[in-house]
């Protein structure tokens, strides 16, 4: 025998043990969904986990029994997400914006057998509860509620729930790739697909979240994770706070500008992470209230390109700096996040931009390769552009409910996404295969089109499709929303894009419409758009329109 070091099971319980042990009167802030805000700490958010893991052995669940969630960020869905998973049961986030038939298709593929809900969802589950044969317990996140219960027959009370639970509980010994929690794929067609994450998975990915040249989370991090713990956990958040001691300001259902102003400027939030659309919002309230967003740090924004109008506001009217990063549900979701390196530190503001807009660099734990349509390596140039590929510790394998390594392809996922990466590893998203448009055979970025579009004033949305053309087989049409009190013409937006972008690649026209279609997790439903307007430019009009 050489010698040998300890090994230790890489388990949730771990994550919120270390937060209770050594950061237990740091705050979580939590919007109530009844109004109000409520305080707790780590300390406390640790014992309730433990009562409710404890609670739920009680009611007889199994070892890796799934328990569903449909539920905003606050301070239940964080005991949740640690007491369910560290009893050794699978935390299943269901995503509340779903179809009525894709809830039922996701609680009966994953045999939810409790649901925990947000008083705001109990008609939606009392119209479809019996088509949930699995479900041995709805719980309302909430103390009694007289009304719920005339709702929903042999309705629980998440307070009184938890109350049955043992405070000496003490967590068990795991496997440390035991599934954890489980989330589905958004899917613009078909089915959602679910992803089961492990403990293993999860905390090396808490690791890889809280680097520096990665979120940069730590004891002094105060963060306002908007992004919904029904997506992708949150982006990991949680688990990388309960790991780094950082404080949690859970925005619950307020995720209009004004209340997200109103919580960063009140709770000194340092580092806030979400989505495109909602910075929009936030930065038009704002502007209009004249808010400074002192104490803000940075906006991690990911899950769509992030306009480049976006980057530009935040620095120069709040002096907050964004950081631009990429991932997905397949891989826990971190894959790159966009932070300078030394050799940028002189460059001239402009330049730096430049290099912010990408989607950044891989995070240890996450390899990644462009192949071409042969699977064949191309070059890291930063031109030659192909199919991504990635591997890694917190990348799936295989869908719940299939076999191993379906979900591979010579050992690497593909991403779906076209992407291009330079000699520094800086990754550029150019658009979903699906998505790409091709003119004449050179290929048009519909992510860039609409990353300009969406930087004009007078335009409150953009999606980008190829439309059929006899000449060039596609090109790219612009469908817009008005800003509102605008009226822009086709022919102002389209001198927008001069100058911005190649001439032949500007759109050959704009169709102006009341909204965009989205999926369940906000991303354009592209298919539709085509579904709508493929015939545009050879038959003038919308299909069946
Ligand atoms: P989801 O699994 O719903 O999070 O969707 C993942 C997909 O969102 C990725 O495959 C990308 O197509 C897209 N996506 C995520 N982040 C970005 C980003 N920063 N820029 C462009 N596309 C992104």
């Amino acid at each position: 025998m050489l010698g040998q070091m300890m090994k230790m099971p890489l388990l949730i319980s771990s994550l919120i043990d270390n937060a209770a042990k050594n950061h237990s009167d740091t705050k979580i802030v939590s919007v109530e969904t009844a109004g109000g805000i409520a305080r707790r700490d780590w300390g406390q958010t640790a014992l309730q986990a433990r009562k409710l893991a404890s609670a739920l052995g009680k009611m007889g669940l199994a070892q890796s029994a799934r328990v569903g969630t449909l539920a905003w960020n606050n301070y239940r869905h964080l005991e949740i997400y640690f007491g369910a998973s560290g009893g050794g049961f699978v935390c299943h986030t269901i995503n509340p914006r779903l179809f009525a038939e894709q809830l039922v298709f996701v609680v009966n593929d994953a045999q939810d057998q409790v649901l925990f809900l947000e008083e705001t969802f109990v008609p939606i589950i009392a119209a479809i509860q019996d088509q949930l044969p699995t479900l041995k317990a709805i719980v309302l996140m909430g103390p009694r509620n007289e009304a719920a219960s005339a709702q929903i027959a042999e309705l629980q009370f998440y307070d009184e729930l938890v109350e049955t639970g043992d405070a000496a509980y003490t967590w068990p010994e795991l496997d440390e790739d035991l599934a954890s929690s489980l989330c589905y794929t958004s899917g613009t067609t078909g089915n959602p697909k679910g992803v089961l994450y492990s403990h293993r998975s999860t905390v090396l990915h808490a690791f890889g979240a809280s680097l520096p040249d990665s979120l940069n989370i730590s004891a002094r991090s105060v963060l306002l994770p908007v992004v919904p713990m029904f997506h992708v956990n949150a982006w990991g958040v949680p688990y990388a706070a309960a790991m780094t001691g950082a404080s949690l300001v859970m925005p619950g259902p307020n995720l209009d500008g004004a209340s997200l102003v109103a919580l960063i400027e009140g709770e000194g939030v340092t580092c806030a992470l979400g989505v495109p659309t909602i910075w929009q919002g936030l930065l038009a309230a704002a502007k209009a209230e004249g808010a400074k967003l002192e104490n803000l740090q940075t906006t991690v924004i990911g899950g769509s390109a992030c306009p480049p109008a976006m980057i530009e506001t935040f620095h120069k009217d709040f002096n907050v700096e964004t950081i631009h990063a990429w991932g997905m549900t397949e891989i826990s979701p971190l894959g790159t996040v966009n932070q300078l390196l030394a050799k940028h530190a002189d460059l001239p503001e402009d330049e730096k931009l430049a290099v912010r807009l990408s989607q950044g660099r891989p995070v240890f734990g996450v390899d990644m390769v462009i192949h071409d349509e042969e699977g064949a390596v191309l070059p890291n140039d930063g031109a030659a552009q192909g199919k991504l590929m990635v591997r890694g510790h917190w990348v799936v394998d295989s869908y719940f409910g299939a076999e191993p390594a379906t979900a591979l392809e010579g050992g690497w996922f593909d991403t779906g996404d076209i992407a291009t990466l330079d000699a520094d590893s800086y990754l550029t998203i150019r658009d979903r295969s699906k998505d790409v448009i091709k003119s004449g055979g050179e290929w048009i970025s519909s992510v860039e089109l609409e990353g300009i579009a969406i930087g004009h004033d007078e335009l409150a949305d953009a999606g980008i499709i190829g439309a059929f053309h006899e000449k060039w087989d596609e090109r790219p049409v612009l469908i817009a929303v008005k800003a509102e009190g605008y009226d822009p013409d086709e022919k102002t937006i389209l001198e927008w894009f001069k100058g911005r972008i190649a001439a032949w690649q500007i759109p050959d026209k704009v169709v102006f419409v009341e909204s965009l279609p989205r999926n369940a997790t906000g991303k354009i439903l592209k298919n539709k758009l085509r579904d709508d307007w493929a015939d545009v430019l050879t038959k003038g009009e919308k299909k069946n329109g």
